[in-house]
């Protein structure tokens, strides 16, 4: 279990470490940087990417970007990217969002064919003057900038989903993800068919900067063309950098229905902890979701500018990963209402 004393005790040494070693350049001040955050257990092998640039004092924009390109390229990763599970109709549309300290964003939405929308939704941040580009669209933007288009349907995405279509029933499953609560609880599990999760990432730079990435391959067998909370700014990824920055998983219609991520950045502007305006988020969607509540899963992390975090969600199993300068591996269990 997360125990908050333990963390604070930890995050002073980190930064009295910093301090020391003088290998950091930025002078300290008590600030737990650099961080980078993400969502999930497969958050730790994304956070090792994003951490070889954050720990040589680089931005926060180009941490967050390569450190979620790794779960974009995991073939494994059945929720993100490449080998993601496709619509109903058996076709693979991605969703991704980027945003950094100046408060510029970029976002793609339903994009066929290319392995790394993330980088897609930088482009649109820095190349075009609007914030979201859709479908083909996107796609037409993405080729015009060189990506290369590719199948992103893999053979055992593809199996699933007609064994899928024998039944073709729309039912999510909370956390199916997260390796370690598979194995802890595999009757929770049903089938392995209604799958989604999303990896976002939170970084924190050594300039003292914020940014954030959000990328998904979103909710399996969806309608084809429905788009999720990840590539809708404040919803799945929000960054203020003069507070803080959130991102969400989960059911992702009940994170746009609530505006999530922007709700947890200013709750953390009224004074809430990360893991208090978390939880706050989280209620609110359980107050309209009364009962059915139960059956839905949506975790919220964040992060404020002195370099805490935390993280809550509905359905207990949500973790997320951690690397700092103290520990660049560490998986926290998040807490949750149920
Ligand atoms: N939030 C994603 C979506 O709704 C899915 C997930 O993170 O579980 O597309």
């Amino acid at each position: 279990m997360y125990n908050r004393r333990k963390f604070i005790q930890t995050t002073a040494l980190s930064a009295a470490a910093v301090a020391l070693s003088k290998a950091c350049t930025i002078k300290n001040s008590g600030v737990n940087k650099p961080i980078v955050i993400a969502t999930w257990d497969f958050g730790v092998a994304a956070n090792t990417d994003a951490w070889k640039i954050l720990s040589k004092n680089g931005n926060a924009l180009d941490a967050v970007e390569n450190g979620v390109k790794v779960a974009e390229a995991d073939v494994k990763n059945q929720t993100v990217g490449y080998g993601g599970r496709p619509d109903r109709d058996g076709i693979v549309t991605l969703d991704a969002s980027i945003m950094d300290h100046n408060g510029n964003c970029g976002a793609v939405m339903a994009l066929q064919n290319i392995k790394h929308p993330i980088s897609v939704a930088r482009l649109v941040m820095e190349k075009t003057p609007h914030v979201i580009l859709a479908g083909d669209g996107a796609l037409q933007f993405a080729l015009e900038q060189g990506f290369k288009a590719e199948n992103l349907l893999t053979n055992l995405s593809k199996k699933e989903w007609k064994e899928w279509l024998k039944t073709a029933k729309y039912s999510p499953v909370s956390n199916i993800e997260n390796q370690s609560y598979q194995q802890a609880a595999p009757e929770k599990l049903p089938g392995n068919q209604y799958n989604h999760d999303t990896i976002g990432m939170l970084a924190l730079d050594a300039h003292g900067n914020l940014a954030g990435a959000c990328t998904t391959s979103g909710m399996a067998y969806k309608l084809h063309g429905r788009v999720g909370d990840s590539p809708v700014i404040g919803a799945g990824l929000y960054i203020d950098n003069e507070i803080g920055g959130a991102t969400s998983t989960g059911v992702g219609e009940e994170v746009v229905r609530n505006v999530g991520s922007f709700l947890v950045v200013e709750l953390m502007r009224q004074g809430y902890s990360p893991e208090e305006a978390c939880k706050e988020a989280v209620m609110r969607i359980i107050k309209k979701k009364k009962d059915s509540a139960k059956n839905l899963q949506v975790g919220f992390l964040a992060i404020n500018k002195n370099g805490d975090y935390g993280a809550y969600a509905i359905q207990e199993g949500f973790t997320f990963a951690v690397c700092d300068n103290q520990k660049q591996d560490l998986i926290v269990k998040g807490k949750s209402y149920y």
